[in-house]
């Protein structure tokens, strides 16, 4: 597989506090990547070393296959874009004023290609509106207009959601997936807010402490976070026969207790295992949610629903 980034171990320090703590990551070429972690997890820090703001402490990465250490990485950044924190923007500027300066500053030979990206940012009817007097959603979208001057083929979003109302926050959401599947750009984006990030990311890696404690694809996720009823059962060979006569796909976790992954309702499962000898002890479902999953890596408990007794 092509990896646009991938970090080795890589650790920041302040003085005596580690931020970054052995933290190795891969983000796919043509993903999108969802950085989760809960505040102070160290998500900006990171962003900021790929960014080349700052150096690691210990550990390396590499953009495209080349290492940071290598002077080549400056062109290779060329083929990245940012928006960290709150977006550089010019608030005294229109939409279109914003995108010429950066052009400027990019050292573009012409203005070529705004309108294009005014249009794709869905900004290309602001007119003489000046970005002061935008809402938060489209001064964020002018924020990824400005990242996209450069033409990037990996783009870097911190939080981009944060902030924004529920309709600014669709906006954003079909933008990035427009800009995924229509110009190939990879995205890393850092959120808190998992339910947004599970309608966009094909890739997550969950942080915590500033280590990385899971890297997962959004398909690998959706199997593990499949419903399920899990089963207490007084004979357990009773119960495998019965869910094979079935076809269910089960799992057995111990000489009583069972998983079932198949769509069955209680009662067409009960009254075969009930026929077969084996008595139903308990039955509960359990739906494990993006958050609970989280949640279950840095120490939490999984979420369950009532026990049917
Ligand atoms: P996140 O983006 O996940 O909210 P950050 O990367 O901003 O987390 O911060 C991770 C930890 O590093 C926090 O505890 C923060 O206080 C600390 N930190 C970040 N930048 C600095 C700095 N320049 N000096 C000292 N501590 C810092």
């Amino acid at each position: 597989m092509d990896y646009v980034l991938t970090a080795n171990a890589i650790g920041k320090s302040y003085k005596r506090f580690h931020a970054l703590k052995n933290l190795s990551m891969h983000v796919p070429k043509g993903a999108i990547y969802g950085f989760v972690g809960k505040n102070g997890s160290g998500k900006t820090t990171l962003i900021r070393l790929i960014c080349g703001l700052q150096n690691p402490t210990s550990g390396s990465y590499a953009l495209y296959g080349t290492e940071h250490t290598e002077k080549a990485i400056r062109k290779v950044r060329k083929r990245i874009g940012a928006v960290v924190e709150t977006p550089s923007i010019y608030l005294h500027m229109t939409a279109e004023e914003n995108l010429k300066e950066q052009y400027r500053m990019l050292g573009l030979p012409s203005f070529d290609g705004i309108d294009g990206i005014l249009k794709l940012a869905g900004l290309e009817h602001t007119g003489k509106k000046k970005a002061k007097h935008f809402s938060l959603g489209m001064r964020q979208r002018l924020g990824i207009a400005i990242a996209l001057c450069g033409s990037p083929d990996f783009l870097i979003l911190d939080e981009p959601t944060n902030g924004l109302d529920p309709q600014g926050i669709i906006e954003m959401r079909e933008l990035i997936l427009k800009l995924n599947k229509e110009r190939q750009i990879t995205f890393l984006i850092s959120s808190h807010i998992l339910d947004e990030l599970s309608r966009l990311a094909t890739h997550y890696g969950f942080i915590d402490s500033g280590h990385i404690v899971k890297e997962i694809s959004a398909a690998e996720l959706d199997h593990v976070c499949r419903k399920c009823l899990c089963l207490e059962v007084s004979d357990i060979r009773a119960f495998a026969l019965t869910a094979e006569r079935m076809g269910l796909e089960y799992h057995i976790l111990s000489d009583t207790r069972a998983e079932v992954f198949s769509k069955t309702t209680v009662t067409q499962f009960v009254m075969p295992l009930a026929e077969a000898g084996c008595e139903v002890l308990s039955i509960h479902e359990r739906e494990e949610s993006l958050e609970s999953y989280y949640m279950s890596l840095i120490g939490g408990k999984i979420n369950e629903s009532t026990v049917i007794r």
